[in-house]
């Protein structure tokens, strides 16, 4: 025992530093009383973090430092500490105050970032994942997703640390789990800043053996069964992740039934760059909900549904007939109007089976969870009867009708519930009101005689009053005699043998009779009896909807899907899209889209969204189509948009949701690459350029001939000879070796020219007028290329004041006659016509500067065969 330990002032002090000595990286609560204490730097840091009051414990010299929040207001406070990264062990008194001399208390559950049940803290339209990592050597590994809030357990393999941290951001890691050798290592600690999630350590024993002891927890004898029994590391880190779970809520987790394998190669990969640039779930600005694409697509009625669509658009398919199984479904909602509404309808008392359910299995539920788990399956027959199309008399889309499916068989335990569950309990599981008479013969006596009580009295009074004729007989209650009948002395000859005398007042006497002693009996203690009973009847039909946790699960995702894609139909129904054609080509053929989000957001006054046509294919499918885009156009003519318009119509087509536009053909794309705008990424130390340069590089080593790259103004950041140039070789590199469909939106005019020397390179442009010195956005897309850039008038726009306006166009004339002298001189050096060059052939060293010649002469004395990579 530590010195400090065995020291402590107070047997209740020593208790406390036993209990905190196990959780050295946690706040822990301590309970005493109706208070959670918090004692020693654990009480600094949270008065700090929670702005409450610090004091101290036994003035004087052994002063320890303490706070205290109340019991009943310690979820809000947890959830602020959670929210500034702490983890806090909530230590509970376990057995009844008065018992023992030091009331036994125990660790009940460690809440961190990454393992919360408390809907009051957790989004409900949100996955929260803790991520846990097995490094493989080399690079890679396998890592598994827990959400211990609604059991789901995921688990894949990667190849690269790179892909490792795109994984864990894709899901939204809350927390991250390492082994603790792994994250002393450098790659842990990178792959932890790379994330960008807290950390938490675990022995390297919770990683090893991890097959057996997942086979043993599943209760199964093979991992087969669930896809996964070829993924060793991934194993791995599935066992840490539930042996985390285990140790942190205190509870075998049951809920965990099942594992599934994360689609790392079978879904459509999005890098975290490209899901940020795209505004998937949170916008660029202010990471809102709203304004991203899911604030657009997610009309789905229950939490499960939405996190599942939020599923969907993270891990897109690349299996077109899983895509078209999703669009059949879509597809058949969105031809039925009344459908739909019953559907939501339906819906709509469904109640977060998943986390109920978890709540449950690790003893954290009560009554008010059974209660809306009734209501919630009380509703799924119905349901099942509308996805099943048992209503419309012939069967629904296979994907519809198998949801409905997966609802039935839950009909015993909705009646068992409901009949049991009383209709609005307490929170508390200690003080009854759990339970519906009824349920039980027991409690309704108990109940009666407690609740009944009064009119109990008062039909004894009465019987009592026409047995003796005493009319002024009364039944009375004090502590000291507990019942008693009281008779006035003018009545006292008119009291029966059988009563006892108790008492003798100014007034009159008090007497008793065996049958008010024997209801005076039961009733007191009743009170207790039935709170005990309810209690145990609770644990009952808690025990029974574990039981049942299986099927349960199998509804939940039912339910979750079939909202999912209601929500799809919906959107689609209500915006006007139409089902793309999705196939293993590798062209993108859109016609007349639009964006999504830009769209919903556009004010009803603004004459409407264009829609614009996009047609690329890659270079494996021949020369009828253009592979590479270059698309020009002024400040917010509109590029950024057909850009990322035609990103999210593709990755909408692979979530297996319809798309705005006319038509839509979508060969799958295995990837999609984007460089949109410039974002500084100061938290991590990165210019504009740097970000942009990384982000570029990237895409360069990673994208196949497959992936759909959108690059939105590259080489921005630095001057602008040194921008095109790099511009110009990013574009040809796409074009010539990578060969995947490509969308370039650039300031950079010269390179226009690009599509002179390559047939498969197309000039676009966003179209505008010029009226006098205004612009007027066309927003349409048109052949061919920009002349002029339009800066000016824009800033125009943006009310830049006349004179310097003024002052700018005088620069532009002087700057736009210099550079065309400057690539006169240039093509004349090489003996070519002067006007247009392509700045990629730009001779470099046209000038005159000094330290130029002398490179040039360098380079022109190297023997290129000759030279070895590290001289070069
Ligand atoms: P750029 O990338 O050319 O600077 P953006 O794509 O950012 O321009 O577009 C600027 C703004 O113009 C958008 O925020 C949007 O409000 C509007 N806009 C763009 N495209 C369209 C369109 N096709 N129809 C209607 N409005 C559009």
């Amino acid at each position: 025992m530590p010195p400090e330990i065995a020291q402590a002032a107070t047997p209740m002090m020593r208790q406390y530093l036993e209990t905190k000595a196990r959780y050295p990286d946690a706040l822990l609560f301590f309970r005493l009383g109706d208070f959670y204490e918090l004692f020693f730097d654990d009480a600094v840091q949270a008065s700090e973090a929670l702005q409450i009051t610090l004091t101290a414990r036994s003035k004087g010299e052994d002063k320890v430092p303490m706070c205290g929040v109340p019991h009943h207001a310690a979820r809000g406070y947890v959830a602020k500490l959670l929210e500034r990264g702490f983890k806090v062990a909530i230590c509970d008194q376990v057995e009844e105050p008065g018992k023992s001399a030091l009331v036994k208390r125990e660790v009940t559950r460690v809440v961190t970032p990454g393992m919360v049940l408390d809907d009051q803290v957790l989004d409900p339209r949100e996955a929260a994942y803790v991520g846990a990592v097995a490094l493989a050597e080399g690079g890679g590994g396998g890592l598994a997703l827990l959400d211990a809030s609604t059991g789901e357990l995921k688990l894949g393999e990667v190849a690269s640390d790179a892909r490792l941290a795109d994984e864990l951001r894709r899901a939204g890691v809350r927390e991250l789990l390492l082994a603790r050798d792994a994250a002393a290592g450098a790659r842990g600690a990178a792959l932890a800043a790379a994330v960008g999630a807290p950390l938490a350590e675990r022995e390297p024993a919770d990683f090893a053996r991890a097959g057996e002891r997942l086979r043993r927890h599943l209760g199964v004898a093979g991992l087969d069964g669930f896809g996964v029994g070829d993924l060793a590391l991934g194993q791995a880190a599935a066992a840490a992740a539930l042996a985390y779970l285990e140790d942190t809520q205190c509870a075998a987790p049951a809920h965990v039934d099942r594992l599934s394998r994360l689609a790392t190669d079978e879904a459509l990969l999005l890098d975290e760059a490209t899901r940020q640039n795209l505004e998937l779930e949170r916008t660029l600005a202010g990471g809102k909900r709203k304004g991203s694409l899911l604030g657009v697509l997610d009309r789905s009625v229950t939490a499960l549904g939405g996190r599942r669509l939020a599923e969907w658009l993270r891990w897109p398919l690349l299996d077109p007939a899983a895509i078209g199984a999703r669009l059949d479904a879509v597809e058949e909602l969105v031809g039925g109007a009344l459908l739909r509404e019953d559907l939501a309808e339906a819906l709509r008392p469904v109640a977060d089976l998943e986390r109920l359910l978890s709540r449950l299995a690790l003893r954290q539920g009560n009554a008010r969870d059974l209660r809306a788990l009734a209501t919630a399956l009380v509703a799924l027959p119905r349901l099942a009867d509308l996805l099943e199309g048992a209503d419309a008399g012939r069967p629904r889309a296979a994907l519809l009708a198998a949801c409905g499916a997966g609802l039935r068989g839950l009909e015993a335990l909705a009646a068992l519930l409901d009949r049991a569950v009383a209709e609005e309990p307490p929170p508390t599981l200690k003080e009854g009101g759990l339970i519906r008479r009824g349920h039980s013969e027991e409690l309704d006596r108990l109940v009666a005689l407690v609740e009944d009580g009064k009119g109990y009295i008062a039909r004894l009074e009465a019987a009592e009053r026409a047995r003796t004729g005493i009319g002024s007989l009364k039944v009375r209650y004090n502590r000291v005699f507990g019942y008693y009948l009281e008779v006035t002395k003018p009545n006292l000859h008119l009291v029966p043998p059988d009563y006892e005398r108790r008492q003798t007042t100014v007034g009159g006497e008090r007497f008793v009779t065996p049958a008010l002693k024997e209801y005076e009996e039961q009733v007191l203690g009743a009170e207790e009896r039935r709170a005990a009973l309810e209690e145990r009847l609770f644990e009952a039909l808690r025990a029974r909807v574990v039981e049942e946790g299986r099927r349960l699960r199998t509804a939940a995702g039912a339910v979750a899907t079939a909202d999912a894609l209601l929500a799809l139909a919906r959107v689609a129904a209500e915006r006007g899209y139409v089902r793309p054609e999705v196939d293993r080509s590798e062209r993108l053929d859109i016609e007349d889209g639009r964006h999504p989000v830009v769209e919903a957001m556009l004010p009803a006054d603004s004459g409407g969204f264009v829609p614009n046509g996009v047609l690329t294919a890659s270079s494996g499918e021949g020369e009828d189509a253009p592979q590479l885009l270059v698309i020009t156009g002024p400040n917010m003519a509109g590029k950024s948009t057909v850009l990322r318009q035609t990103a999210l119509i593709a990755l909408l087509a692979q979530m297996g949701s319809f798309v705005p536009a006319r038509r839509a053909r979508v060969g799958l794309v295995d990837r999609i690459f984007t460089r949109v705008g410039a974002s500084d990424d100061l938290a991590r130390g990165r210019s504009t350029f740097m970000v942009e340069m990384t982000e570029t590089a990237a895409i360069l080593h990673n994208a196949t001939r497959r992936s759909l790259v959108v690059l939105d103004e590259i080489g921005r950041g630095t001057s602008t000879f040194d921008g095109v140039s790099i511009a110009w070789a990013v574009a040809e590199h796409l074009h010539d070796r990578t060969g995947c469909r490509t969308l370039f939106a650039t300031h950079y005019h010269e390179l226009q020219d690009l599509a002179r020397e390559r047939p498969r390179v197309r000039n676009l442009t966003v179209a505008v007028r010029e009226v006098g010195e205004q612009v007027v956005f066309l927003r349409r897309l048109v052949e061919g290329g920009a002349s002029r850039s339009y800066g000016i008038e824009v800033a125009k726009l943006a009310g830049l004041p006349a004179e310097v306006l003024a002052r700018a166009r005088e620069i532009l004339k002087n700057l736009e006659s210099m550079e065309v002298d400057e690539r006169g001189r240039a093509a004349l050096a090489r003996g070519r016509r002067p006007a247009p060059s392509p700045p990629g052939q730009l001779a470099l060293f046209a000038g005159s500067d000094p330290a130029l010649a002398a490179l040039k002469d360098e380079l022109l004395a190297l023997d290129l065969d000759g030279l070895r990579p590290l001289e070069a």
